[in-house]
C-alpha cells in the first residue's frame, strides 16, 4: 500500500486524510500542536467556551460529502441548525437592520430601513447567485493548473458570460453604480473581508459571496464550530488515518526533484529529530512556509510567494456578564469611513481608529458556552498582516476604541462587563497555525489575477509533491480550504 504524509491537521489536511485513506492510501498526519484544527479549534476558559477561528459556517455540503465518501450518512454525526437571521447590523447613527436569510425578506427589511427598493436587492442577490454558478464550476471545482479545466465547457460558459462576471471593476464601484445608498453599499462590500481583501481594489467578481450566506443558507454547528474539526478527525481516524501530535515537521526530504519523505521533531521525544519515508507527501502548511522552511534547497515560485497577503485580525475573546437581547450570533458595528478604515489596513498596515467591529457569541445558540446570564464574546477587527508593527500598542489603543465604540453603540459600560479576556493577533496566529504573516486567507485577492496567482494544488518541480489548504488554490476560508482537498485528491 503506498504511504502519504500530511503535514497539519487544518481542515484541509483532515479532509484530504480522509478523501486519501478512502482512495486506498495509508496516511499518517503529522500535526505540530497538540490539537487538531489549526484556525478552526477552539478553547475554555473561565467558565466560557470560545471557538477560536472562524465563526461562519456555509456550503455545509463540502463536510457532508465526506461522510458519503465513506459510506455514512452525516446526520448520525453532524448537526447544524440553519439560521434565520444572518447579521444584526449597526451603524453610529442609530440605524439598525436585521440581515433575514430568506431573500425576500431581507429585501423588504432593506426596503423599510433605507428605502432601496426590495425588488432592486432580490435582483442583486439573483446576480449573486448566477455569477456564482458560473464560477464555480470553473474557478472552485477544479485545478487552475491543467489545459483541460480551460477547454472544458464550464469555461466556455465562463468565456461567454465573462463581461457579467464583473473581473473588470472594482466590488465597490459595481455596488456603487448598483444601490447609490452609503450603507447598502457599505453592507455589501464588506463581503470582500470573507477572504480578506479590501472592496475598493477587490474585483465585483466577489460579489458571488452574497449568494452563498442568502440563497445557500448561512449554519451553525450544533457543537460550535470546532465540531466540524472534531467530527472529521474522527471519521478519519475511522478509516484508518494515523494522526501524530506535536509532531513537527521540518523538512520534506527529495532526491533528484522527487518527494521521499519527511524530517520531523516530536515533543514526546524530546525534539529528537527523526527521518520518516513516504511515497507521497502532501502539505497543509502555509505554502509560503512550506518552501521557505521546509524546501530550503529546492527552487521558489517567488512570484506567487511574494504577493500581497490578506488581511489578518485582532481577536478579544470576551467573557461579558450581560445578556444583550439586541445582539445575535453574527453582529456588526460598522465603521463611519469605511474607504479610509481599508486604505489604512492595506497602506498604512495599520488598525483604522474608527473600526469596524464584528462580534460573534455562539452562546446566542448554544447557551452553555457562557455562565448563566452571561455571554461569550468574540470580537474581530481586521487588521493588516504582520510586518513587524508595533501590535502591543496598536493592540493597547484599539481595545479601548472597541470598548467606546461598543459602549456607545449598544448603551452600556462594556469595559465593567468583561469578566475574563484572551487576545489573539497577527503575530500569535502565525505562531500557532504557520500562516505567512498572520494572513488569515493566504495571498489577498486585490486585484483580478490574483486567482492565479495562488499555488496549484500540486508542485510543478518536485514529483509526488501536493499542497491544500487557505494558501493554495481555490483559496481561503474553510469551503475553499475542503475544495483544495478534493481538488489535490482528483489530482493525486
Ligand atoms: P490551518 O487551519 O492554518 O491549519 C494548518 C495546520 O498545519 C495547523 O494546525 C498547523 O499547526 C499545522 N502545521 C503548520 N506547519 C506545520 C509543520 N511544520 N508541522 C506540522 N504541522 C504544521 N473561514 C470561514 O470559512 N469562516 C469564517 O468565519 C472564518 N473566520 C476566521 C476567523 C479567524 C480569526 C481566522 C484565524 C480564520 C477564519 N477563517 C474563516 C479562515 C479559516 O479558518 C481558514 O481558511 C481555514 O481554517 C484554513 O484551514 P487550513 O487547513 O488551510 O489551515
Amino acid at each position: 500500500m503506498k504511504r502519504v504524509a500530511i503535514i497539519g491537521a487544518g481542515i484541509a489536511g483532515i479532509a484530504s486524510a480522509i478523501r486519501l485513506a478512502h482512495k486506498g492510501y495509508e496516511v499518517e498526519v503529522f500535526e505540530a500542536n497538540e490539537y487538531a484544527g489549526g484556525k478552526l479549534s477552539s478553547f475554555e476558559q473561565d467558565g466560557y467556551r470560545f471557538d477560536a477561528g472562524p465563526s461562519l459556517f456555509t456550503l455545509p455540503h463540502l463536510v457532508e460529502e465526506l461522510f458519503q465518501l465513506v459510506g455514512k450518512k452525516a446526520s448520525d454525526f453532524f448537526e447544524y441548525e440553519r439560521l434565520s437571521t444572518i447579521c444584526h447590523y449597526f451603524w453610529e447613527d442609530g440605524t439598525r437592520l436585521n440581515a433575514y436569510a430568506e431573500p425576500s425578506k431581507f429585501a423588504q427589511e432593506v426596503e423599510k430601513i433605507l428605502g432601496i427598493s426590495a425588488l432592486k436587492v432580490e435582483q442583486f442577490l439573483k446576480d449573486s447567485a448566477f455569477k456564482y454558478e458560473v464560477l464555480d464550476g470553473l474557478f472552485l471545482q477544479d485545478s487552475l493548473h491543467k489545459l483541460s479545466t480551460w477547454t472544458s465547457k464550464k469555461a466556455l460558459r465562463g468565456y461567454l458570460n465573462l463581461p457579467k462576471l464583473g473581473i473588470f471593476g472594482t466590488m465597490n464601484h459595481a455596488n456603487e453604480k448598483y444601490f447609490r445608498h452609503p450603507k447598502l453599499v457599505q453592507l455589501f462590500n464588506r463581503y470582500a473581508t470573507y477572504n480578506g481583501s479590501d472592496p475598493y481594489q477587490t474585483p465585483a467578481t466577489l460579489n458571488i459571496i452574497p449568494h452563498l450566506e442568502y440563497n445557500v443558507g448561512a449554519f451553525f454547528p450544533k457543537k460550535g464550530m470546532v465540531d466540524i474539526t472534531n467530527v472529521l478527525v474522527d471519521l478519519a481516524k475511522s478509516i484508518g488515518v494515523k494522526f501524530h501530535f506535536q509532531y513537527r515537521v521540518k523538512e520534506i526530504l527529495t532526491q533528484n526533484q522527487q518527494v521521499k519523505g519527511i524530517r520531523v521533531a516530536s515533543q514526546d521525544r524530546e525534539e529528537q529529530e527523526q527521518e520518516l519515508f513516504f511515497d507521497k507527501v502532501v502539505s497543509n502548511m502555509d505554502v509560503t512556509h512550506t518552501y521557505r522552511k521546509l524546501l530550503p534547497q529546492s527552487p521558489h515560485p517567488d512570484k506567487l510567494l511574494n504577493q500581497p497577503k490578506s488581511s489578518s485580525g485582532v481577536i478579544f475573546y470576551w467573557g461579558v456578564k450581560k445578556s444583550f437581547p439586541e445582539l445575535g450570533l453574527h453582529n456588526i458595528l460598522f465603521s463611519d469611513d469605511y474607504r479610509e478604515e481599508f486604505r489604512v489596513m492595506f497602506e498604512d498596515k495599520k488598525i483604522f481608529n474608527d473600526p469596524t467591529v464584528y462580534i460573534n457569541i455562539s452562546s446566542k445558540h448554544k447557551p452553555d458556552d457562557a455562565p448563566e446570564g452571561c455571554e461569550n464574546w468574540f470580537v474581530l477587527i481586521n487588521a493588516p498582516a504582520n510586518e513587524g508593527q508595533d501590535w502591543d500598542k496598536l493592540i493597547q489603543d484599539l481595545r479601548q476604541q472597541v470598548i467606546q465604540k461598543v459602549s456607545r453603540i449598544l448603551s452600556c459600560d462594556l469595559a465593567s462587563l468583561i469578566e475574563t479576556e484572551a487576545i489573539l493577533d497577527p503575530r500569535s496566529i502565525e505562531l500557532k497555525t504557520s500562516s505567512a504573516q498572520g494572513a488569515l486567507y493566504g495571498n489577498s485577492s486585490n486585484n483580478k489575477y490574483a486567482a492565479f496567482l495562488r499555488h496549484a494544488n500540486f508542485s510543478k518541480t518536485i514529483k509526488d509533491l501536493y499542497f491544500v489548504g487557505g494558501s493554495v488554490h481555490p483559496g481561503g476560508g474553510i469551503p475553499l480550504a475542503l475544495s483544495s482537498a478534493k481538488i489535490m485528491a482528483k489530482e493525486l
